[in-house]
């Protein structure tokens, strides 16, 4: 199987090439086609398994066709467990859609650094990746809004809640609009794991790497 052959977009064809990927991981494969369907995933799969382009190449070709969003409101929300990760994460959606005709803003926000400048960058943001804590200051500071959010991925939802982010992400979940996209990934399906699942995937597609 080819990245032709997944129904994306030339310009972000062009951008999976340049970062040198000539063939898609089996992650890739599989939730790259659902995610664009609009489905529920659930992605079984460690780091290095390439899952953060299984999720940013489908999303980043369901927003280029959109119109922007106002009002500090987001629509595609990425929770990832440590600052490490919303870097890295934010620059393979940065990278990955830099050809798009349309420019996706997308910002990673992380606690452990102060908030001003985090604040000051969010205006015209469209993809936040977010650790949970900083997402939740940054909702009662105003400076960004959940309630037109349309996916929700959870990156290693497991390392999330074993930092004992449950209550915050249970948080962040009750601001989340009813109709929404949900994408979760974890290297396990322990207990606390497939609780979530449960709680927040509707008909997922399942897939274990
Ligand atoms: P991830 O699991 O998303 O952290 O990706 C692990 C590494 O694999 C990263 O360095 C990616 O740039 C790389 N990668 C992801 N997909 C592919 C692919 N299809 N071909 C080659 N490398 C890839």
């Amino acid at each position: 199987m080819s990245f032709t052959s997944l129904g994306l977009s030339d310009q972000l064809l062009k951008a999976v090439a340049e970062k040198g990927f000539t063939k898609p991981y089996p992650i890739q494969q599989q939730a790259i086609p659902a995610i664009l369907k609009g489905k529920d995933v659930l992605g079984i799969a460690q780091t290095g398994s390439g899952k953060t382009a299984s999720f940013a190449l489908p999303i980043l070709q369901r927003f280029a066709g959109l119109t922007p969003l106002r009002n500090r409101s987001i629509r595609g929300l990425v929770l990832v467990p440590t600052r490490e990760l919303a870097v890295q994460v934010g620059e393979v959606f940065q990278e990955l859609g830099q050809y798009l005709s349309r420019r996706i803003k997308t910002v990673a926000v992380f606690g452990g650094v102060s908030i001003n400048p985090q604040m000051m960058q969010l205006a015209g943001t469209e993809i936040l990746v977010a650790t949970p804590g900083r997402l939740l200051d940054l909702i009662a500071s105003k400076a960004v809004r959940l309630s037109e959010v349309e996916v929700l991925v959870l990156d290693e939802a497991d390392k999330m809640l074993n930092l004992g982010f449950k209550e915050e992400m249970d948080q962040i979940f009750a601001l989340l609009p009813n109709e929404r996209q949900n994408v979760l990934f974890s290297a396990t399906l322990a207990d606390d794991v497939a609780a979530i699942k449960e709680k927040l995937l509707i008909n997922p597609v399942t897939i274990e790497i």
